[in-house]
């Protein structure tokens, strides 16, 4: 066959992976990380490192701390945690959201549940903004709950009232542990022993309020990509305080764009009206995925450093 009917064949070919360059890389990155973060498994050790992502501590193959476990865990015993918000200040004043995007194992766990072929909703503009109330309300009960505890260890130092909740009160239902922690250790504990219907029993209450919660988010990321980051995670809401003033993130070029043309906002995962910023994309919600880069034509839109 000539070069000349080869060269058209293999632009062809190669055309999907061109127009989803950067979903390609991201992949990538993300199940690297997660095998370097569940890097027990390969026999590496921990290491005294902080995280700013969804990925449980007390998980069976964790090589590295939850930087929001360890900010109520500290609060809980009236220590002022001020590593945690130390990590949470450097990593969104830095890099923004980037770690959602690239580097939090329940964002991939996200990103591939959009794999099912169920038809993908979008909800309006305003609905997205007040749906990510629920998480800043979390993020609120959570600290005060912690806060709470503290002072009772701080007083008595005992900590009793709350139970399982006593030491990270958002872990005990948190989708990201029931994935990665809960169900592995109920299911490694009901496959060693008789005794897995005791070990539920004890924690009955717990175990079902997590696997329904659990269950929800699964229906809600099935139809809504990415829902439990826009809507409902703790981490991404104390990320997204600092984010917005981020070095490093999204940038148009206005002066590119076709007219009347919205691909990238139809591409975004997270409903970023991007298209409001005339220049800088300094969306609290934005987790430079880089979806909206892949799907602009016009190469109106990069991540960058902004100084
Ligand atoms: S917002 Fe999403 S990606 Fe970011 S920490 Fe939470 S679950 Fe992970
Ligand atoms: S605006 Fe672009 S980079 Fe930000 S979340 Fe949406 S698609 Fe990803």
């Amino acid at each position: 066959m000539a070069t000349k009917q080869i060269k058209p064949i293999f632009s062809t070919l190669l055309r999907p992976l061109q127009n989803h360059r950067i979903r390609i890389i991201r992949t990538i990155v993300q199940f690297v990380m997660f095998g370097l973060l569940s890097g027990l498994i390969f026999g590496l050790a921990r290491i005294p490192m902080l995280l700013p992502i969804a990925f449980p501590t007390g998980g069976p193959f964790s090589t590295v701390w939850n930087a929001f476990e360890a900010l109520q865990y500290l609060l809980t015993y009236w220590i002022f945690p001020y590593l945690a918000l130390s990590v949470f200040f450097l990593f969104g004043s830095i890099l923004g959201k980037t770690t959602c995007g690239w580097v939090c194992p329940f964002g991939l766990f996200q990103d591939l549940f959009r794999l099912i072929p169920i038809k993908k909703k979008r909800v309006s503009r305003p609905t997205n903004k007040n749906l990510s109330k629920i998480g800043t309300t979390i993020l609120v009960f959570i600290l005060i709950m912690s806060f709470i505890i503290g002072i009772t260890f701080n007083n008595s130092g005992v900590k009793t009232t709350f139970g399982a909740g006593k030491d990270m009160p958002f872990s005990t239902i948190d989708p990201s542990s029931t994935l990665f922690a809960t169900l592995y250790y109920y299911l490694y504990w009901g496959m060693q022993s008789a005794s897995f219907g005791a070990e539920i029993g004890q924690w009955k209450f717990l175990f079902f309020l997590r696997i329904i919660i659990f269950i929800i988010v699964l229906g809600l990321i099935t139809v809504y990509p990415r829902a439990y980051c826009r809507w409902l995670c703790p981490t991404g809401v104390l990320l997204g305080l600092f984010s917005r003033f981020s070095i490093f993130g999204l940038r148009i070029n206005k002066n590119r764009c076709t007219s009347g043309c919205d691909s990238c906002e139809k591409a975004c995962p997270i409903q970023v009206p991007i298209l409001t910023y005339d220049k800088d994309v300094t969306n609290k919600m934005c987790i430079n995925c880089g979806e909206c880069i892949d799907a602009c034509k016009e190469g109106a839109l990069k991540l960058t450093f902004r100084i």
